[in-house]
């Protein structure tokens, strides 16, 4: 008897809400997602911000069939010189100055943890900063770092001594405790709905946690590999973390994270004791070549900033009430959480894939493809309008 596979999905993959999307995917290719039915979908959101070429792409194919037929797995991070590892490490940190080493792991939130603990180990201290409303992950040390109690709670107790900020509050920075190992932050603060720092707030942390030995991390999961118009959105704010992590697009479509950090920072985690951070899948053979194709595919060219301007122009509407964010990470902020519910599903109906935000329900994500066409940005926000204008009745 054939079992359908929305039956064996609900009944044999673990499920996280009550309510799943359900929609089945038989395949991707170039911006679109195609259903079991045939139907096609535009792809806006890119799989929350990781397929940055679209689907497929075959520079990135290419990539992972050479380096499959080469090896996959052989040892765990850090034993055996693997060329994937080292051609990949070596392009990336060329284009970050002093962040000039780089620890691969398998996710932005192990990425996030590798940064905690090196941060620990190199200042001596414990305590760590972030901002409200932030999504740096879901194991217990990002957890630790999330203001919203509705997610965390019912995990306490987590990790001890953090400090949350408002984004952007300078006042929020004057009495924070010296005994701060790092302050973690996001340049464009995604899930609470794309709000991004202003420099003077990014500056003055820079500046305090210089003066208090304290590391800063900034978090580019999303933010990075182009997304907000330059590689990384930090090269915007002109400033540097001492730790960089990174995660989604990083791999090309393929799992991959990596906190980076000048090599003196970094050399803690070799001594005393050895072993500071041990992953058997960090920075896997495959993943590492598809990053490196993803790297050497992202140029200028692709016209983020003049992208985001359209759409910022295109979605005019009184259900409207904010486009907000930074090139293509963008929040198109509706009247309420229910609205917005309507609207992703009506979306799917005309063909095309949106998403809603984790603290920002009432928003509609827009993260396609940075390679995405005039014409597509223009049939998505058609679609959009048409289906808020169908609202009205
Ligand atoms: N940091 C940020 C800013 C994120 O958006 C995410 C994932 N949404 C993470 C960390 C965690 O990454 P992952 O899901 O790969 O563990």
């Amino acid at each position: 008897m054939h079992i359908p596979h929305r039956m064996q999905f609900l009944q044999h993959l673990a499920q996280t809400s009550p309510e799943p999307l359900l929609l089945e995917i038989e395949s991707a290719q170039g911006h679109y997602l195609y259903g079991s039915s045939g139907k096609k979908y535009l792809d806006l959101i890119s799989g929350i911000s990781v397929s940055s070429f679209g689907h497929q792409h075959p520079h990135i194919i290419q990539a992972a069939e050479k380096q499959l037929h080469r090896h996959m797995h052989i040892m765990v991070y850090g034993e055996l010189v693997q060329s994937a590892q080292t051609e990949f490490a070596t392009a990336l940190t060329s284009r970050l100055g002093a962040l000039d080493t780089c620890y691969f792991t398998n996710s932005g939130s192990e990425a996030i943890e590798g940064a905690m603990k090196l941060a620990k180990r190199y200042t001596g201290k414990h305590g760590f900063v972030a901002q409200t409303q932030a999504y740096h992950g879901s194991t217990q040390g990002p957890l630790s770092l999330m203001s919203n109690e509705y997610f965390s709670d019912a995990y306490k107790p987590l990790l001890p001594d953090i400090v949350f900020i408002e984004q952007n509050s300078i006042s929020d920075i004057e009495n924070l405790p010296s005994e701060t190992a790092a302050v973690v932050i996001e340049l464009v603060q995604a899930e609470k709905g794309c709000y991004p720092s202003t420099v003077e707030f990014v500056h003055a942390l820079r500046d305090w946690c210089t003066a208090n030995r304290t590391l800063l991390i900034i978090d580019e999961n999303q933010t990075g590999m182009g997304r907000t118009g330059t590689l990384f959105a930090f090269e915007q704010y002109e400033v540097m973390p001492d730790i960089l992590v990174c995660g989604k697009a990083l791999g090309g479509g393929m799992p991959l994270g990596a906190f980076l950090a000048p090599g003196h920072i970094m050399s803690v985690l070799s001594v005393q004791p050895v072993l500071g951070h041990i992953t058997t899948f960090g920075g896997h053979p495959v993943s590492c070549a598809t990053g490196l194709a993803a790297l050497e595919l992202y140029t200028h060219n692709y016209d983020v900033k003049h992208k985001e301007q359209l759409f910022r122009q295109r979605l005019v509407h009184p259900f409207i009430r904010e486009v907000r964010g930074s090139g293509l990470l963008l929040a198109v902020e509706l009247d309420s959480d229910s609205r917005c519910k309507n609207v992703i599903k009506k979306c799917l109906e005309y063909g095309l894939f949106t998403d809603w935000f984790l603290f920002a329900p009432q928003c509609l994500r827009i993260a396609p493809p940075l390679s995405i066409t005039i014409d597509e940005i223009e049939q998505a926000c058609g679609i959009i309008l048409r289906v808020l204008n169908e609202e009205f009745i």
